[in-house]
């Protein structure tokens, strides 16, 4: 099966760190039981809590590069010092089972997925304001001084990809950007192609192509 023929739909969700991109596609998946997450493989180490195999694939560098000369991911890219992929393994048979699929991932990754998959809907999360940006970066209080100020740069760089995204979200208020965030997955749910890829049966028995 080529990868846009697949029956499953496909959404990216990309954002600068301390966006909420995090927090708001992990109340999605608790609210749809449809939509599944990719875990991505990593070169980073594991922070806090992380668990192999939850948050990501833990693995060196050695073994990402090995992976890549494979052709084992669909897209990959270097963020913040790191290698991020998305295998093919773990979105093709989910796709292809018709269940749908979410990548939490950067936007190198994101114009990369569109290429692949012109059906994947992109969706970028942006903050209310540079200066709420900051504030909760301080807020969590994961990073010194410094590494808030590479973030804010980065983030600076990121946001200016968002015009290449399908759909903006603004995360002023969580709820609301929350709802924002259903309403476009519920929406890509009902186009014309994603239903007749989806409900091929009803089709077929309407005399639709
Ligand atoms: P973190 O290390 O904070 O979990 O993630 C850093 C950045 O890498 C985030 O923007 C995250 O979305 C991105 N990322 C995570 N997995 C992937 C992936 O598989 N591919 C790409 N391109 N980026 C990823």
């Amino acid at each position: 099966m080529r990868p846009e023929d697949t029956p499953g739909n496909l959404f990216v969700v990309a954002a600068p760190s301390g966006a909420g991109k995090s927090s708001l596609v992990k109340a999605l998946l608790e609210l749809d039981s449809r939509l599944a997450v990719s875990v991505s493989h990593t070169t980073r180490k594991a922070r806090g809590q992380e668990q192999h195999g939850r948050e990501y694939w833990f693995i060196d560098e050695a073994e990402f590069r090995g992976m890549i000369d494979r052709g084992d991911f669909f897209e990959w890219a270097q963020v913040h010092g790191n290698l991020y992929g998305t295998s093919r393994s773990a979105i093709e048979a989910r796709l292809e089972r018709g269940e749908d699929v979410v990548l939490e991932i950067d936007w190198q990754g994101a114009l990369q997925i569109k290429k692949i998959f012109p059906h994947a809907v992109l969706i970028f999360i942006l903050p209310p304001s540079w200066t709420e940006l900051e504030q909760r970066l301080r807020r969590r209080g994961e990073d010194d001084a410094a590494t808030i100020e590479v973030r804010m740069a980065n983030a600076r760089e990121e946001v200016a990809q968002a015009r290449h995204f399908d759909f903006v979200i603004i995360n002023s208020l969580f709820e609301t950007a929350l709802f924002d965030l259903k309403t476009v997955v519920h929406s890509q749910r009902l186009k014309y192609a994603a239903q007749l890829r989806n409900r091929s049966q009803v089709f077929a028995a309407l005399d639709l192509s």
